[in-house]
C-alpha cells in the first residue's frame, strides 16, 4: 500500500511538471493556442466523445473506449491541440462512469494522473510521427499522401504500447502480456484511424457529419467486438460451470465430492492464489486450491468482520483494498474475490481469492461462482447421507458391530490381499437358549449388545482385528497378518472378557461363556475364505462345544 501512494505521488509530481512546461510552451508560442474549433462544433465532438464511455470492451484486464476514432478525426482535422483537450475530457468522463462510487475516488487519486500521461503518450507520439513522416491534415488532406505516414503511425502506436506494457507491469506489477497489448492497441488506434479517414470522406458536406460517420462505424465495431467478446466468454463459461456443476451432481461420496470441486476450481475461474475452507458439522477443512494442500487458518478472514462477511468482496486493484484487508501477499496481486458463508444444512463453505491482473472479478462471476458452491454444499450433505445409509447397511444394528455382509466384502478383499498369514476366529455363546428361556428375550438382546460393546472396546486397541456379528448369537473375527498362535491368544482373550466379569443387564447378573474355533491361512491359495471358515466353524463345534464349551480349539490341533 505505502508503494502505491509512493508511485501515486510521483506520478502526480510527473503530471504537474507536464501540464507546466505545457503551459509554458503554449505561453511561448501563442500561435499553439490558436484553436481551429467552433465552440459549436467542440461541444458536439464532445457529446461524441462521451457516447464512446460505455460499455467498453475489456480484454485482459484493460478498458477499450474507442474514444481514439473521435480524437484522431479531430486530430486530421484541427490538428493536436484539440484532440488532446478532448481527449482529456474522455479520460475524466471514463474515469467517473465506469467505477462503482466506492473506489471512484480512490481511483482518480491512482490512476488519474498515470492515465492521462498514457493517453498524452499515445497521442502525441503517433502523431508528430505522422507529421513528421509529411501526413497531411486539415484542409490539405488526401488519402494518397497519408499512406506511409499511417503506417509510421500504427508503428509508433506499437512502440508506446511495449512500453505502457513494461512500465504498468514494472511500476504498478499488473499482468499485462504485451503481445496482447500491442495487438490490441494497433488494432484499436488503426480502426480509429481507418474511421477517421472514412469520416473525412464525407468533410466537404459538414464536418459534424463526417465526425458523425466516424463515430458511428467505430461504435459500430465496438459493439461487435464486446458482443463476441462477452458472448464466447459467457458461453465458455457456461459450459464450464455446467460440467463442473455435473460432476459435483454425480460424485457420491464426500472424498469424490472435494476432489471434484478442487479439480474444477482452477479451470472455472483464474486465480493466483485460492483458498476454500469446507466445515462440515463442526470439522473444518481449508485447503490451497491450487497446491490441494491442507492449512490451518483461512487467510484474509480472520481480518473481516462478520459485517464485512455477510456478502461477497470484489476489489479489483490492490489500491483498491480497505486497510482491514490484511493479508501478506506479494505487491502484484491486484484483484480479489471473496465468498463467505455459503451453506445448506450443516455444511458451510468460504472461499477466497487474488489474483495478479486487475478487474478481474465482477459481481456476475461471484454470482456463478456462489451457485457452483451452493450446489456443492448439497452434494457434500448428500455424499454425507450416502456414507450413514452405506455406512448403516453394514453394521448390525443390536451390537454395533459389522454385520455379515460387510465381514464376507472384508473377507473377500483379504484373502485377495498381501496381509496374509489370515486367522478366523469364530465364536458362539454357551447355553444362550437358556438365557432367553430364563430370562426372556430382551435380556438376552441386551447380554447380545453388552457384548458387542466388549468386543468392540478390544478392537479399538488393535488394528488388526475386523469384528462382525455372524448371525444369532455367533461372531467372527478376521484378523490379518496374525499366525496361528498369535490368532489363539487372542481369542483367549475375547473368551476372558465375556468369562472374567458377568453381565450385569437388566437387574440380573448373568455368568456367560463363549466357544470358540479358530483357523489360520498362512500363505495365498492355501485355502480360499469360505474354506477356512468352514474349517473354523469345524474347529468350533469339535474342539469347542463338543469338548465341554467355554474354550478356544484351533483347527490345526484337532
Ligand atoms: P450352544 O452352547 O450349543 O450354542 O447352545 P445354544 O443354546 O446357544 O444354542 P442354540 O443354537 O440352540 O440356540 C441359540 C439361541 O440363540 C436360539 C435363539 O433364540 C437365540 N438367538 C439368536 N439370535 C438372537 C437374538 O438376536 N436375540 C436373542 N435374544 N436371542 C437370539
Ligand atoms: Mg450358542
Ligand atoms: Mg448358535
Amino acid at each position: 500500500m505505502v508503494y502505491y501512494q509512493k508511485v501515486a505521488r510521483t506520478s502526480w509530481l510527473v503530471l504537474c511538471l507536464v501540464a507546466g512546461l505545457l503551459t509554458f510552451a503554449l505561453l511561448a508560442r501563442p500561435t499553439l493556442m490558436d484553436f481551429p474549433l467552433s465552440f459549436g462544433n467542440a461541444v458536439y465532438l464532445l457529446a461524441l466523445i462521451i457516447l464512446f464511455q460505455f460499455d467498453n470492451v475489456r480484454r485482459g484486464g484493460i478498458y477499450y473506449t474507442f474514444q481514439e476514432g473521435i480524437i484522431l478525426f479531430i486530430f486530421l482535422n484541427y490538428g493536436l491541440l484539440p484532440s488532446i483537450l478532448l481527449s482529456q475530457i474522455g479520460i475524466i468522463i471514463f474515469q467517473v462512469f465506469s467505477h462503482k462510487k466506492e473506489i471512484r475516488l480512490k481511483r482518480f487519486l491512482y490512476l488519474y494522473p498515470i492515465n492521462v500521461l498514457f493517453d498524452l503518450f499515445y497521442l502525441a507520439c503517433p502523431s508528430l510521427v505522422y507529421l513528421a513522416l509529411g501526413g497531411p491534415i486539415g484542409t490539405g488532406f488526401t488519402y494518397s499522401e497519408a499512406i506511409i505516414p499511417f503506417l509510421g503511425y500504427l508503428t509508433a502506436v506499437m512502440l508506446v504500447s511495449y512500453v505502457q506494457c513494461r512500465f504498468v507491469n514494472r511500476v504498478l506489477y499488473l499482468k499485462y502480456d504485451w503481445i496482447h497489448l500491442v495487438r490490441l492497441q494497433t488494432l484499436v488506434y488503426g480502426t480509429s484511424m481507418l474511421c477517421a479517414f472514412l469520416g473525412i470522406w464525407f468533410y466537404d458536406e459538414n464536418p459534424l457529419i463526417a465526425a458523425s460517420v466516424s463515430a458511428l462505424i467505430l461504435l459500430l465495431f465496438k459493439r461487435l467486438l464486446q458482443q463476441r467478446g462477452v458472448t464466447i466468454e459467457a458461453n465458455e463459461n457456461a459450459k464450464r460451470f455446467d460440467d463442473a456443476k455435473e460432476h459435483l451432481l454425480i460424485s457420491r461420496f464426500e472424498r469424490e465430492t472435494i476432489d471434484s470441486l478442487l479439480i474444477d476450481l482452477p479451470q472455472l475461474i483464474d486465480f493466483s492464489e485460492g483458498w476454500i475452507s469446507i466445515q462440515q458439522q463442526r470439522k473444518q477443512i481449508i485447503y490451497n486450491i491450487r497446491t490441494k494442500t491442507v492449512i490451518d487458518v483461512l487467510p484474509l478472514f480472520h481480518s473481516l468482520s462478520a459485517e464485512q462477511l455477510q456478502t461477497p468482496i470484489i476489489h479489483g486493484l490492490r489500491f483498491d483494498w480497505g486497510k482491514d484487508i490484511q493479508i501478506d501477499l506479494p505487491v502484484d496481486r491486484h484483484s480479489m474475490l471473496a465468498i463467505p458463508s455459503i451453506t445448506n444444512e450443516d455444511v458451510d463453505v468460504s472461499i477466497v481469492l487474488f489474483h495478479q491482473i486487475a478487474d478481474a472479478y465482477d459481481e456476475a462471476k461471484a454470482d456463478e461462482l456462489s451457485r457452483l458452491l451452493r450446489i456443492f454444499c448439497r452434494s457434500l450433505h448428500r455424499s454425507q447421507e450416502t456414507h450413514q445409509l452405506y455406512a448403516e447397511s453394514r453394521t448390525d444394528a443390536l451390537t454395533e458391530l459389522s454385520n455379515s455382509r460387510a465381514f464376507y466384502e472384508e473377507g473377500a478383499y483379504q484373502f485377495n490381499s498381501d496381509r496374509y498369514p489370515l486367522s478366523i476366529v469364530l465364536f458362539d455363546i454357551d447355553h444362550f437358549k437358556y438365557v432367553n428361556d430364563t430370562y426372556g428375550h430382551k435380556v438376552g438382546d441386551l447380554v447380545l449388545r453388552e457384548l458387542g460393546r466388549r468386543i468392540r472396546s478390544l478392537q479399538q486397541t488393535r488394528q488388526d482385528v475386523f469384528a462382525a456379528r455372524y448371525g444369532g448369537e455367533e461372531f467372527v473375527l478376521l484378523l490379518h497378518q496374525c499366525p496361528q498362535k498369535q490368532a489363539i491368544d487372542f481369542a483367549e482373550i475375547i473368551r476372558h472378557a465375556v468369562l472374567d466379569r458377568p453381565f450385569l443387564v437388566d437387574g440380573h447378573r448373568l455368568s456367560i461363556t463363549i466357544s470358540l474355533g479358530v483357523d489360520t491361512v498362512e500363505h495365498p491359495g492355501e485355502r480360499t475364505f469360505e474354506e477356512s471358515l468352514r474349517q473354523a466353524d469345524h474347529a468350533l463345534y469339535v474342539g469347542g462345544k463338543h469338548n465341554g464349551r467355554n474354550c478356544t480349539a484351533h483347527y490345526a490341533n484337532l
